[in-house]
């Protein structure tokens, strides 16, 4: 049995983001590759922020992009007798103080620490009282040390010494008793015998905070791995500014999650210069300590570059599931209609999301064919329109229907009009499709059918014929 224990620990106030889901990605791929468990804990001490939607959320965000979990959810909103009892066990072993500062005291020390040039940390004023003033419910500090250095051993960075002179006295619990972030991290994550902590390096300043906590305990350290942050193309913090950040929104946006997953296990690691992997080799490659410690930039384009490998590769009747799901709201209810994969194959080279495809699709089922005004204008000219009547009569006289003597058939008709083949095969195209780029002419009329496709033509040959 593995000793690898990881967790996810969100808080449930807002959709899952992508620098999460990414952390999320790397504690899933150590549970899965070393046959460790993935444990889920929803960070829900924040009572004002923290809403059932955005745990929902997280929820989603996680199903979809198939990150699983095996123990779990676990809400800390509900285990505050574990930070009772280990709140107890620190002030039985002399580690904690009663502190009777109120926040607002607290903050214009602070304030005026800050402007005489000294260090913005607690002054420890409370942690020798010898009365305590009875009109105030103190809060709870730990009693930590002034002296001596806090390392924080981290397999992304190595050792990360910091003094403790630097550091304050940490609140453990509020004057109304409710316990800190800090603290409760710690409990959970020993209670749940997490053995690897791996989270975003904006933590990292906490962790020294929590080493000492672990210390005071007298509990095992875990192994700390913290992950660059992500950035966006301009080297800035990954925010709205450079688009979606909510995983949810990539799924909208029509892409799939096996490219989404490649892609996030690709920020911060690498496997040589491999850049498509299937899950069971990210599985069996992911390595924590191979995580760079530089931050990662997020760089869409080439997301979306490697979501059309995937929409491509796709086995055609899943991306039809796909595309039906995609195009309903649109108005075009066909999930059983039979052409649906075959329509799907003609357009999976050609679509970088599923959108795309959608967008690409459309023809096909449309009524009316929305023709693009500049293919109309420079392809359904008078001069066309003889072309384009003569394309539809020869059709029309079709003994079969099929790619391989439709194309026959087209190329005997160029040859008798002594043209070229794109001077039929444009007009033709943007007669069927509505576009001057489309997938294959006479794959577009074996799927749309004869009626169809020799009503097209009528109509270009009427609209080409009447314009000027
Ligand atoms: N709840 C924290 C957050 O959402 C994560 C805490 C941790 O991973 O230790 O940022």
């Amino acid at each position: 049995m593995s000793s690898h224990r990881v967790r996810f620990a969100p808080s449930p106030t807002g959709f899952l983001h992508i620098g999460g889901a990414h952390t999320a990605l790397f504690n899933w791929l150590v549970a899965r590759g070393q046959g460790g468990k993935f444990i889920l804990r929803i960070e829900d001490t924040d009572k004002e922020r923290s809403t059932d939607a955005s745990t929902q959320a997280i929820f989603d965000g996680l199903a979809w992009l198939g990150l699983d979990w095996d123990e779990g959810p676990f809400y800390q909103s509900r285990r505050s007798a574990y930070y009772a009892k280990a709140l107890a066990d620190l002030a039985a072993a002399g580690r904690t103080y009663k502190c009777y500062c109120s926040p607002d005291e607290l903050e214009e020390r602070r304030q005026a620490a800050m402007k005489s040039g000294a260090k913005p940390k607690y002054d420890g004023r409370c942690r020798n009282l010898t009365c305590a003033p009875n009109d105030r419910a103190p809060a709870i500090r730990l009693r930590a040390h002034e002296t001596g250095t806090t390392h924080v051993r981290d397999l992304i960075r190595g050792n990360v010494a910091f003094e403790n002179a630097e550091l304050d006295d940490l609140i453990l619990a509020r004057a109304d008793g409710s316990p800190t972030y800090n603290f409760c991290v710690v409990v959970d994550d020993a209670d749940m015998k997490i053995s690897h902590v791996i989270r975003g390096e904006d933590h990292l300043s906490n962790t020294p905070k929590q080493v000492q906590i672990y210390e005071a305990l007298k509990l095992p350290l875990p192994a700390f791995a913290h992950v660059g942050l992500l950035l966006g193309p301009d080297k800035q913090k990954l925010s709205k500014r450079h688009g979606a950040t909510s995983v949810t929104a990539y799924k909208e946006m029509g892409f799939l999650s096996d490219a989404v997953v490649n892609y996030f296990a690709r920020l911060g690691w690498g496997h040589g210069d491999q850049e498509v992997f299937t899950r069971a080799e990210l599985i069996e490659n992911f390595r924590i300590e191979n995580v760079s410690k530089a931050p990662a930039v997020f760089n869409p384009e080439k997301l979306a570059w490697l979501n059309q490998k995937y929409i491509a590769a796709l086995p055609v009747d899943a991306l039809a599931a796909h595309l039906a799901e995609f195009i309903k709201p649109r108005g075009f209810d066909v999930a059983s209609d039979g052409r649906l994969p075959r329509v799907a194959a003609t357009l999976r080279e050609r679509a970088k999301t599923l959108v795309e495809l959608a967008d690409q699709a459309e023809f096909y089922f449309a009524n009316d064919v929305l023709i693009d005004a500049a293919a109309q204008s420079k392809f359904l000219t008078p001069a066309n329109a003889p072309l384009l009547k003569q394309v539809r009569d020869d059709l029309a006289g079709a003994p079969t229907w099929d790619v391989a003597s439709l194309e026959a058939r087209f190329r005997a008709l160029v040859e008798t009009t002594g043209k070229k083949l794109g001077d039929l095969a444009q007009p033709t195209r943007v007669a069927l499709s509505g576009r001057t780029a489309s997938p294959g002419l006479f794959e577009i009329m074996e799927i749309l059918g004869r009626d169809v496709t020799l009503a097209r033509l009528s109509r270009a040959a009427d609209l080409a014929r009447n314009s000027n």
